[in-house]
């Protein structure tokens, strides 16, 4: 398993490389405002470490996503969505919407929110 992908987007943002407005870094996770906002708080949660989808670290056997989750419920009440709610989302597959192709969660919230889901 190689810990980082030269072409990688946000292994570059991890690196430092590639600007992002960070919200809080982890050991092992690092989250960051999305720069195309959906809602009023939209903050991706990412492992430092490259898998191309949640599925890819599930099968790892990482632990990453009950930290991912953990780390998105801290900013959820940082930002004082915890109580009213607020949404997680691993787009997983072209198919499903994921363009960048490490793993990330975005963590919606601040605003009502619809099911089903566009
Ligand atoms: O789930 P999906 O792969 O579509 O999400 C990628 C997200 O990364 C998009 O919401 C996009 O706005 C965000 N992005 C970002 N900073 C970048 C490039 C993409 O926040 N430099």
């Amino acid at each position: 398993m190689t810990t980082s992908e030269p072409d990688c987007l946000f292994c570059k943002i991890v690196a430092g490389g590639v600007p992002a407005e960070i919200v809080r870094e982890g050991e092992r996770v690092l989250a960051f405002r999305d720069i195309n906002p959906q809602a009023p708080t939209h903050v991706l949660v990412i492992p430092r470490e490259h898998y191309p989808d949640a599925a890819s670290a599930a099968r790892a056997g990482t632990g990453l996503l009950d930290e991912i989750a953990a780390e998105a419920h801290a900013i959820a009440e940082a930002e004082d969505i915890a109580s009213t709610g607020y949404r997680l989302v691993f787009n997983t597959g072209s198919g499903a919407g994921q363009t960048v192709f490490h793993l990330h969660c975005h963590l919606l919230g601040g605003r009502g929110m619809e099911w089903p889901p566009g």
